[in-house]
């Protein structure tokens, strides 16, 4: 896509790019993909750019006539592939890692080309349908029961905020028709979820004019789990105060940590206060394609519902998050609005996606799922993930046995969290616990300079603690072993 002055051909006056064009840059395009893929491990993970670097290199004005493919192309490789954090290198192992594939990606230029718009089953009767089919597979590779049914939203955060919003819907306080504003009938209503839970919980919370108050964040365990004598407590006390508890998130997977909420000891207390359990599952929730991990699900068979994000650990181009919920009905009262226009003979006996959320037009996402786990097949995806565990565990040995470094919390999946801790000889305790805190900082932002792989960080008490997430269907032992190498380079340069 080097190549600019080979080709003079500007858009054309009218319709779209012609199908010569379109074939030739088209197969161009994918030529260009797979050569990313082949070179990948040349670039640096974190863009090696400052803030404001790549605006400073583009027009500030739309330009007036349309210009060549070939001088499109060749700003890819000049201005975006250098502005780019390279989320599928196989050394990228911040945040959670996570990575497209092959398959997923061929899915998504379908999905491009056909374009539908799946709001009503007739507007894309493919989508709606496939996308029931692809989400009973997962279901089935999951573990999960026929009472769930299963819908895609773009993220989790937005599966989630949904799953509240039917969660309100359940408590029968006519938030649809009359609102929350302004009345006196309404106790306040509360959502519960651990300290540790993603804060995309408390993001809904807002956003469904529950307010930050709407949310109580119940305390965790040693690790890190949420404490179910304490969400218990926490009801009853709020019940006492006339507050109406309607709602528990637990976490399977935490963001900072992966830890897993005690879902059998939280169902019993939901189901006594007659409240909604949702279980926020986005990034662990893939895990239980793994027969011997699917335990890590037990329990959900008594949650309202569940949301597990295929865009984390299946492989699948990002996004696509599934909202699994046993009570569709609700879902669709909260959401369910079909004005004149959009009125069909068929809608008494299909589902339509714009029934069960706040978008009308949805995207065809089912596709590129569907055609990952055909392509992989539930042996390979598991195989996939089971891996990912195997080289986190093997990671995590390495820490176990080096003097110099500890791990921070248990290791459920595939993401490790620890720090180094070399010792200074009669170093009183405060003292030390700011020299670590600065020294595994400067040890990750050493690493991650380099450009040779990227991690994260987060706080666990009070200690900063580095999370190295493995996911990425290209990392192999070789790249962990280069993590850990450089790691350990940085900790020799500045202990
Ligand atoms: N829930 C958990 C446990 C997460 O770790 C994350 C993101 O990492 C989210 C929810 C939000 O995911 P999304 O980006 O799909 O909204």
């Amino acid at each position: 896509m080097n190549k600019p002055s080979e080709s003079t051909v500007v858009s054309p006056e009218l319709g779209d790019m012609s199908k010569e064009e379109f074939r030739r840059y088209g197969h161009e395009l994918v030529d260009w993909i797979a050569d990313y893929f082949e070179r990948i491990e040349d670039l640096p993970v974190l863009a090696a750019i400052e803030p404001g670097d790549l605006k400073a290199q583009l027009p500030t004005v739309p330009p007036q006539h349309g210009e060549s493919m070939p001088e499109i192309l060749a700003d890819i490789d000049k201005l975006i592939v250098p502005a780019l954090t390279h989320w599928v290198h196989p050394s990228f192992f911040a945040y959670f890692a996570t990575s497209t594939s092959g398959p997923g990606i061929l899915g998504e230029m379908l999905c491009a080309a056909f374009d539908n718009k799946a709001m009503l089953w007739r507007t894309s009767p493919a989508s709606t349908e496939l996308e029931d089919v692809t989400l009973d597979w997962l279901r089935q590779m999951m573990g999960l029961d026929g009472g769930l049914s299963g819908i895609i939203y773009d993220t989790a955060s937005v599966s989630s905020m949904h799953a509240i919003a039917a969660a309100r819907e359940g408590v029968e306080q006519r938030v649809r028709e009359e609102g929350m504003s302004g009345r006196a009938d309404l106790p306040l209503l509360r959502v519960y979820t651990s300290e540790h839970a993603h804060s995309s919980i408390e993001k809904a919370v807002i956003t469904l004019g529950l307010g930050q108050k709407g949310l109580r964040k119940v305390p965790t365990d040693s690790e890190f789990r949420m404490d179910a004598k304490a969400l218990e407590a926490a009801i009853e006390e709020d019940k006492r105060h006339g507050y109406l508890p309607f709602c528990i998130v637990a976490t399977v997977g935490t963001t900072s940590t992966s830890s897993i909420d005690p879902i059998r000891e939280i169902i019993p207390i939901g189901e006594e206060h007659a409240m909604w359990l949702h279980v926020d599952a986005a990034y662990a929730g893939s895990a239980a394609v793994v027969p011997e991990l699917r335990h890590i699900l037990d329990g959900c068979e008594r949650a309202d519902s569940l949301v597990v994000n295929p865009h984390k650990w299946l492989f699948t181009p990002f996004d696509l998050s599934v909202l699994y919920c046993r009570h569709l009905d609700l879902l669709r009262r909260a959401f369910s609005l079909v004005p004149e226009y959009l009125r069909t003979p068929e809608q008494e006996k299909v589902r339509s996606g714009s029934d069960y959320g706040i978008q009308l037009g949805r995207r065809f996402r089912a596709l590129k799922l569907w055609m990952v786990i055909r392509y992989f097949g539930h042996d390979g995806l598991a195989a996939r993930i089971r891996e990912h565990c195997r080289l986190a565990q093997l990671f995590a040995s390495w820490i176990e046995e080096s003097p110099e470094w500890e791990l921070l919390a248990p290791v459920p999946f595939a993401l490790v969290c620890f720090r180094a801790c070399p010792d200074r000889e009669g170093e009183p305790a405060e003292i030390k616990a700011k020299r670590l805190d600065v020294l595994n900082e400067a040890i990750m932002h050493g690493v991650n300079a380099s450009g040779k792989a990227l991690f994260s960080h987060t706080k666990l008490n009070d200690k900063l603690t580095l999370r190295l997430s493995i996911g990425n269907i290209r990392t192999t032992e070789k790249h962990v072993r280069q993590v850990w190498e450089l790691m350990n380079e940085q900790l020799a340069l500045l202990k």
